[in-house]
């Protein structure tokens, strides 16, 4: 029997091996979450944006260098048209073993099931309060009833697993933990926690807002009996299972546990930059390759080979800073 090649591999500098790309089709969003963007964004011209032949391009290419795992997200994934031609395709990529979704749950009363039917087994959807006034206000413009309408939605269409994303924002939302876990639980999903991340300047101290994940974990197992999960995502989040439930809660702490000797990830935005960290300025552009050298991928492959020499060993995220050092919004990289 032949030998077959080793399939190729991308490691950084630190020797931790990439196998999981998030990958950002649009810099839209029809929410302005107050620790996501600026009350006004300007947003990217169309032929500034990777079509969706260059994303599939793209990760077709990451795929083949060793990625299992993409999560398209954003912007908010669902507002791009097209966007399950893309996943469709994504789907059927030999070598991709999960295809995932981060979404804000507007668009899912429509898009759920086709999703699912698409190939998409997991999404993450965002929710940071069940009460209808203050979700308005910290997404700007949200209707928290589509949002939940959208979530029952994701439960009908049957995915393998569903997870609701909360940032904590002190004296904002904190008052909410128990009642969103305790939503999380009712209906058997999962739920995590983030600790709100300095990127972009926004109008309110991120200092002022953060909210640990230690402080979280002890209010809710006042609440809760939480065991410690074995699951490990390769990720960012710590879980704890509820007892006699099927819920998991995760922890994604940047300020207080950092993650960072582990991550096995880099991040493509819709512009094609590749950026290897979310907490630093270093990338790569993509876009030039791309376009100069439609029929030939090499020096795609070369591109993203370089952005393993260049994956700083961690973020340095500092709240005492009255200016974000990393001056790029959250729906600028892809969450
Ligand atoms: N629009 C989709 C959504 O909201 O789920 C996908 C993109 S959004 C940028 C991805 C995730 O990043 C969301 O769960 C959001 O809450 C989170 N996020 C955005 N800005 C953040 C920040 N400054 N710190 C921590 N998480 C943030
Ligand atoms: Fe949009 Fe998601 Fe950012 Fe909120 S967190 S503004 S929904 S991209």
């Amino acid at each position: 029997m032949p030998i077959s090649a080793p399939r190729p591999a991308l490691i950084d500098r630190f020797g931790r091996r990439i196998t999981y790309l998030r990958l950002s089709i649009t810099d839209r969003c029809d929410f302005r979450c107050n620790y996501c963007m600026a009350e006004t964004m300007q947003f990217l011209p169309r032929h500034r944006i990777l079509s969706l032949e260059e994303c599939l391009r793209v990760a077709r290419i990451f795929v083949d260098l060793g990625v299992s795992k993409i999560r398209i997200t954003g912007g908010e994934p669902l507002v791009r048209k097209n966007a399950l031609w893309l996943l469709e395709r994504l789907s059927t990529l030999p070598g991709l073993k999960e295809l995932v979704l981060t979404t804000n749950g507007s668009q899912l009363e429509r898009y759920a099931l086709p999703l699912r039917q698409a190939g998409v087994r997991r999404i993450n959807i965002s929710l940071d309060s069940l009460d209808p006034a203050r979700f308005r206000a910290m997404t700007r413009v949200g209707d928290l009833a589509r949002v939940l309408g959208g979530i029952e939605a994701a439960l009908r269409a049957g995915f393998d697993a569903i997870k609701l994303n909360t940032v904590m924002m002190r004296g904002v939302n904190d008052s909410e933990l128990e009642s969103l876990t305790q939503f999380a639980v009712n209906r058997g999903i999962d739920i995590a926690f983030i600790e709100e991340m300095p990127l972009g300047a926004v109008d309110h101290r991120r200092g002022d807002t953060y909210f640990s994940s230690d402080a979280a974990l002890a209010r809710l197992r006042h609440r809760f009996d939480l065991v410690p999960s074995t699951k490990n995502t390769g990720g960012p989040a710590r879980y704890w299972r509820v007892a006699h439930s099927p819920t998991q809660v995760g922890f994604i702490s940047p300020h207080s546990h950092n993650f960072c000797a582990d991550c096995n990830r880099v991040r493509v935005t819709c512009q094609g930059e590749l950026f290897p960290c979310l907490g630093q300025d270093e990338r790569v552009d993509l876009m030039a390759p791309l376009r100069r050298h439609p029929d030939d991928d090499v020096p795609l492959r070369q591109a993203i080979a370089a952005a393993m020499g260049i994956k700083p060993e961690g973020h340095d995220f500092d709240l005492a800073q009255p200016r974000p050092k990393i001056v790029r919004f959250m729906s600028m990289t892809g969450g």
